[in-house]
């Protein structure tokens, strides 16, 4: 397991501590290297948890999860068209937790798991610390990273057990459409495979609209909805997110969380609970505030052919296409750091066809990310020329 879980994953954020490093000693860094929100976790959250610690709430919890945020967890999934009920949830300390749960009650030694690459970096390891092996799908940046049912179903073989998807995803910022979900809850009928879908991201769509697989025909006994509070609330060091699936997947995890977990913290639950009851105003202005630096980016890389950014529909990265330089992008990424302060990953980290890439976080403000997005094309102009000198012309 030791062996498992060690590898590209973990080695995926050198460039992140080391920009938080020289951050710490004093220099000018625009990090702009990890998806955690720089919005503070919205007042009334924060209230409702102290209100929840000062009336006692310092026990331990029950192990699924209190039944009234269960209950709206799932009222929310019932909006989105989903036959659910508390039963179907189970509360978990993050996303991660759940995706980690979630692949150890659902996979054994052997089983293969399709998943779309470049992914998101713990997968890996969540995947093969049970035996299970995940077999990647690629994505093509000349596609913008858009997923082809047509990939996966080439991709089944007769040991596939189940398919991880994430949308909108991380890093590309792209969202699964509707037609597209249609043809993968095709191929998980005909199959007979789990889909687990990993929504982190779903609150935050610029455009077009999320949908929930498993609201799909036949697709509710055997999806696995992973998702948190981490990105929509801006809540990432609550470690508050939740697997909502069929009752008896939910006893499976109840059972292993007794053993792991033994529940997430009370007051963080009653302060969960409040926040999905009423949704503080805060949500929609920090959504708004994506969208704007999303477009800030976007704006300030249009004119350099240096350097080509994909307009991402939803998320909070935007991926960067950077093999114009003639620069490889973890080196790419390290004369960022180096030269402009900025730090942000290299698409590899990703996954293979990522290569060429840089990821960049929305995660500082728009002004900020204007004048970073003009430095990286300062730095992507320096760089191609460098490599690649224009022979000069005669007089
Ligand atoms: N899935 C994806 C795609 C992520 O980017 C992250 C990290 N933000 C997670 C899961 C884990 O999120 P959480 O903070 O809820 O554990
Ligand atoms: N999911 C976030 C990202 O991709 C960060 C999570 C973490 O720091 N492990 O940047």
């Amino acid at each position: 397991l030791t062996d498992r879980i060690a590898g590209e994953g973990a080695a995926a954020w050198d460039i992140h501590y080391r920009a938080l490093a020289r951050q710490a000693a004093g220099e000018e860094i625009t990090v702009l290297s990890v998806g955690d929100p720089d919005f503070d976790t919205p007042t009334p959250i924060i209230e409702s948890a102290v209100a929840s610690l000062r009336g006692g709430a310092t026990h331990y919890p029950d192990v699924q999860g209190k039944l009234a945020l269960r209950q709206a967890i799932a009222d929310d999934y019932q909006r989105r068209g989903l036959k659910a009920g508390p039963d179907n949830v189970i509360v978990m300390a993050g996303a991660q937790c759940g995706l980690y749960a979630a692949a150890q009650c659902l996979l054994d030694p052997g089983d293969e798991v399709l998943v779309p690459e470049p992914s998101y970096v713990t997968y890996e390891a969540v995947l093969r610390a049970t035996g299970a092996e995940l077999v990647q799908v690629p994505l093509s940046g000349e596609a913008d990273f858009r997923l082809d049912p047509a990939a996966l179903a080439a991709a089944i073989t007769p040991r596939t057990r189940a398919i991880l998807l994430n949308s909108p995803h991380n890093p590309t910022g792209q969202l699964i459409d509707g037609d597209t979900w249609e043809a993968i809850a095709a191929l998980c009928r005909q199959h007979d495979l789990w889909l687990i879908a990993d929504e982190v991201y779903a609150e935050l769509i610029f455009e077009g609209e999320h949908l929930c697989p498993a609201t799909l025909p036949g697709m509710a006994e055997r999806s696995v909805i992973i998702s948190s509070l981490s990105k929509s609330h801006a809540m990432t060091g609550w470690r508050l997110g939740w697997v909502l699936g069929p009752e008896a997947l939910i006893e499976h995890l109840t059972h292993l969380a007794l053993c792991m977990l033994y529940g997430c913290p009370d007051f963080i639950q009653d302060a969960a609970c409040d926040a999905l009851q009423t949704p503080p105003a805060e949500l929609s202005s920090m959504r708004e505030a994506y969208r704007a630096r999303r477009d800030a980016v976007c704006e300030a890389l249009a004119e350099s052919t240096a350097v080509t950014a994909i307009r991402p529909p939803a998320g909070m990265f935007l991926m960067v296409d950077i093999r114009a330089t003639g620069l490889a992008s973890q080196a790419f990424a390290d004369r960022l750091l180096d030269e402009e302060g900025i730090s942000v990953l290299s698409g590899e980290a990703f996954g293979p066809s990522a290569a060429g890439f840089v990821r960049l976080s929305l995660t500082v403000e728009a002004a900020r990310l204007t004048a970073a997005s003009l430095r990286l094309v300062a730095c992507a102009e320096r760089v191609r020329a460098e490599l690649s000198p224009t022979p000069a012309t005669e007089a």
